[in-house]
């Protein structure tokens, strides 16, 4: 390692608990379902202008919402290390901070408030501790991150205007792998119609039924399904095409006028998205073709697929940081959802990291997180800088 073992035990007398508590109850306390994260980006923005710090707030062709960017630079030149966190949480009623014991709960504490925090208490502490000896970190905070309401397209368009680092450290929940590998995903819904009204079966025109037109469809998608798990990755399984949902018709003996379907399509790095969304619309347009209907599909991109370059001197910075403060190194494994790490190696080819707190009840009511892990991540955040930048 770089640092010497006085330089992590002052780094880690820095990171202030307290400071890091206050923080997260303090964003916490603001509803920001996505797309209405400005009240809590502004909290944040004031937090680290207290602090001392320049904010800037890059819209990232989302002015309802600026995005919150500080940049804090060592005492030379070197790399710079991102720390990125979403602050808007997902469309559920609003749960208020609370503490229990070693557990803060509330609307984002696990996704992804808390994290974000334990991101800027590292920053605190490298700044307090006067432990950055070269390089800088940037630290982002966006809106417009969880799907459907939002996607990503506000941290898009700031990694396109330039707030991108030399790697990422992305505090989202998931901690028992470092992953490598992350599929790629749109989700997709189709409507199937045909021309005429909706009408009393026995009375029905020489029109294609939907409803057997949309099990058509299934058995075509779910043939397509077949053919793409052959495409697979040890770590992060194959690709596929699901289909969740599908509705038609209002009561028995009513002939229907529409066939509605969705579900999503995931793949691996190596396939293009724009391959994927081709493939999904030709074998739409081919059914309506036979069929005499006409099929209308929207596809929304969650994110592209991710793989982290890993002989890259980020990772073994890394993980020798976490090893410091677990006493071990941690698996390579798969990382399961889309995150916004995936959108800095599409399209910056930046290698990220993601690694949060131990966390749980993401996308419901029950949120919680552990407050000693959150200490936890600060010093691995903390320490992971001193060694790349
Ligand atoms: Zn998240």
């Amino acid at each position: 390692m770089r640092t010497t073992d006085a330089q992590r035990q002052r780094v880690f007398a820095a990171v202030r608990p307290d400071r890091l508590l206050g923080m997260a109850q303090r964003l916490i306390a603001i509803p920001s379902r996505t797309g209405e994260a400005k009240a809590v980006l502004d909290c944040l923005a004031e937090v680290l202008s207290d602090e001392g710090f320049a904010v800037e707030r890059p819209d990232g062709g989302y002015p309802a919402a600026p995005a919150v960017a500080v940049r804090f630079q060592g005492k030379n030149t070197g790399r710079t290390l991102q720390f990125n966190g979403h602050l808007d949480t997902v469309h559920l009623p609003f749960v208020p901070p609370r503490v229990e014991g070693d557990l803060l709960r509330g609307s984002g504490s696990s996704d992804m408030k808390a994290g974000t925090i334990a991101a800027v208490e590292a920053m605190l502490a490298l700044r307090d501790a006067d432990a950055l000896e070269t390089g800088a970190i940037l630290l982002t905070a966006h809106d417009l991150h969880e799907t459907p309401w939002g996607d990503g397209r506000q941290l898009n368009a700031m990694i396109q205007a330039g707030y991108v680092g030399d790697a990422v450290l992305l505090p989202e929940y998931l901690n028992h792998v470092l992953p490598v590998i992350g599929r790629g995903g749109f989700t997709w819904k189709v409507t199937i119609e045909r021309t005429g009204q909706p009408i009393h079966e026995v009375m029905r025109p020489a029109e294609p039924n939907v409803i057997a037109v949309g099990a058509q469809l299934v058995a075509s998608l779910l043939a397509l399904n077949d053919q793409l798990a052959h495409k697979r990755d040890p770590l992060a399984g194959s690709e596929s095409l699901f289909v969740g949902q599908i509705h038609s018709g209002e009561i028995f003996n009513q002939y229907p006028k529409t066939c509605r379907l969705e579900g999503t399509r995931r793949w691996l790095p190596g396939t293009k998205h724009a391959d994927a969304d081709a493939q999904f619309r030709a074998l739409i347009d081919e059914t309506a073709r036979a069929t005499g209907t006409t099929i209308s599909a929207e596809l929304c991109l969650m994110r592209d697929a991710f793989l982290l370059d890993q002989p890259h001197p980020f990772v073994a910075c890394f993980q020798g940081a976490y090893q410091t403060l677990s006493g071990k190194s941690l698996p390579i494994g798969a990382k399961p959802f889309c995150d916004d790490g995936n959108s800095f190696w599409a399209l910056a080819n930046v290698p990220a990291i993601t690694h949060g707190p131990n966390a749980g009840g993401a996308h419901t009511l029950n949120e919680w997180v552990s407050i000693s892990d959150l200490i936890r991540v600060a010093k691995v955040y903390a320490l992971t800088a001193m060694e790349f930048c």
